[in-house]
C-alpha cells in the first residue's frame, strides 16, 4: 500500500511506507546491504534519521541506500504558541519539498498529555463557511510520507510529546484516502511508530465514498468523527456544500453501516455559531440525526473567527445553554475547549490564502 503518486525517478520516501514493504523494496532494488531494512526503517520512523553509513556497510552500498531511499521532513517555517491553564497549544507552519506550506498543531488535552492534530491537503475543496482553509481552495493532496512527516517533525525536530493524533488540520481526511489510508497504515506498523488505532482520530465531513474505504480497512479500533454542525438539510447545505450531495439520510445510512467496535462511540463533532445553528430547535435535530447511530459523543466547538468571520464567537451563556438543550435529548456532549485561538491555531483556523493567490499568480494550482 505505498504512496500511489510515488515517481520512479525520485528516491522513495521511508515515511510513506511500511516496515515490511521497505524490507521488500529494499531486497528488490539493493544489489548489497538490503539486510539492514528493518534498522534503517526503525530509525527512520522512531527516530527520524536515516542514515544508512551508520550499519557498517561498504560505502557503495551505503550509496545505493541514499540513490533509492530518503527520509525527507518538512522545513519548519515558524511555531506560534499560546499558554493556557492546560498547557501550551502550538502550531507549526511546515513547508514540504515544493515549497507549499502545512501546518499541525499541538493541542494540550490535560493531564500533560497532548493531541498532534495534522493535515492531510494543502488547503480544501469542501467549502465549509466556518472554516479558514476552505478560502484557500485545495492547492493538492499531501502524499502519504507527507503526512507521516508530520509526526516525525513534531516529535524529533520540535521536541513535541503526544500520545494522540487527530485528522482536523488542514483538509478532508477522506477526501485524500489514496493517501491517509497507507499513512494510517504506517502510523500503526509495529515495525515503527506503532501507534495504537485508539489513538488515533479520522474526522470527515460525511465524505461517504471514504468512511466506505476507511471501513474496508478493516482498522475496527481507529475513532471516527464526523462534522455535523446542523441537523437539518437546508442549514447544512448553506454551511457545508457536502451536504448537497450526501444529505444527512446518505450520511446517517453510510455511518449505520459502518463496522463498530463495542466499545465505538463516534465523534459528532458540532462547531457552534451564534445565530445560526444554536437554537433549541437545532439540539432537537441533532438529537433526531444521531438517535439511530449508537453510541454517540457530541463536541461543541464554540466557533472560532477566522480572518473573514462568518460570525462572532458564541458567549459562555450561549454554549451551556445549547449544550443544556443537546443533554436535555439525552445526548452525551463535551465541550472543546478553545485553544490557540490567538495564534489562528484552533480549530477551523488553519490555513493561509495567501498561498492560493501566490500559486494562482504562478499558474501552479493543482486545478481541484
Ligand atoms: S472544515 Fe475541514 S472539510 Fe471543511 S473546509 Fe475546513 S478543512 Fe475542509
Amino acid at each position: 500500500m505505498s504512496d500511489p503518486d510515488h515517481d520512479k525517478a525520485k528516491p522513495t520516501e521511508i515515511a510513506g511506507l511500511c516496515g515490511e514493504e521497505l524490507t521488500r523494496l529494499a531486497r528488490e532494488q539493493l544489489a548489497q546491504g538490503s539486510g539492514i531494512a528493518r534498522d534503517v526503517y526503525k530509525d527512520a520512523l522512531r527516530r527520524g534519521r536515516f542514515e544508512p553509513e551508520a550499519y557498517g556497510l561498504r560505502a557503495s552500498a551505503a550509496a545505493q541506500w541514499r540513490e533509492r531511499f530518503a527520509l525527507t521532513l518538512p522545513r519548519v517555517v515558524r511555531v506560534v504558541s499560546e499558554e493556557s491553564e492546560t498547557g501550551t497549544t502550538a502550531k507549526a507552519v511546515l513547508a514540504l519539498s515544493d515549497d507549499l506550506e502545512c501546518e499541525c498543531v499541538l493541542l494540550p488535552m490535560g493531564r500533560e498529555r497532548s493531541t498532534l492534530c495534522v493535515s492531510s491537503q494543502i488547503g480544501c475543496k469542501m467549502g465549509c463557511q466556518f472554516c479558514e482553509t476552505a478560502r484557500m481552495g485545495l492547492l493538492r493532496h499531501m502524499h502519504t510520507a507527507e503526512i507521516v512527516a508530520q509526526l516525525l517533525v513534531a516529535r524529533h525536530v520540535l521536541g513535541w510529546e503526544f500520545r494522540n493524533v487527530v485528522f482536523m488540520g488542514m483538509g478532508e481526511a477522506l477526501d485524500n484516502a489514496q493517501h491517509v489510508l497507507p499513512a494510517l497504515r504506517v502510523l500503526t506498523d509495529q515495525l515503527g511508530l506503532g501507534m495504537s488505532q485508539e489513538r488515533i482520530t479520522v474526522c470527515s465531513v460525511g465524505n461517504v465514498d471514504g468512511i466506505l474505504q476507511l471501513a474496508q480497512l478493516g482498522m475496527k479500533r481507529l475513532n471516527l468523527s464526523i462534522s455535523l454542525n446542523a441537523g437539518n438539510d437546508a442549514l447544512r447545505s448553506a454551511l457545508m456544500p457536502v451536504n448537497r450531495k450526501t444529505p444527512l439520510a446518505a450520511l446517517q445510512e453510510v455511518l449505520l453501516a459502518y463496522p463498530q467496535r463495542s466499545n465505538f462511540v463516534l465523534g459528532v463533532n458540532y462547531c457552534l455559531l451564534p445565530g445560526q445553528n444554536d437554537s433549541a430547535e437545532h439540539a432537537r435535530e441533532v438529537a433526531e440525526f444521531c438517535r439511530p447511530l449508537g453510541r454517540v459523543m457530541v463536541n461543541v466547538i464554540p466557533y472560532n473567527p477566522g480572518s473573514v468571520p462568518l460570525t462572532r464567537a458564541p458567549t459562555e451563556d450561549e454554549i451551556d445553554a445549547f449544550i443544556a438543550a443537546l443533554r436535555a435529548h439525552g445526548l452525551p456532549v463535551r465541550r472543546r475547549v478553545t485553544k490557540g485561538r490567538s495564534v489562528m491555531a484552533a480549530c477551523g483556523q488553519l490555513g493561509n490564502v495567501q498561498l492560493r493567490v501566490q500559486k494562482k499568480a504562478s499558474g501552479a494550482l493543482a486545478g481541484r
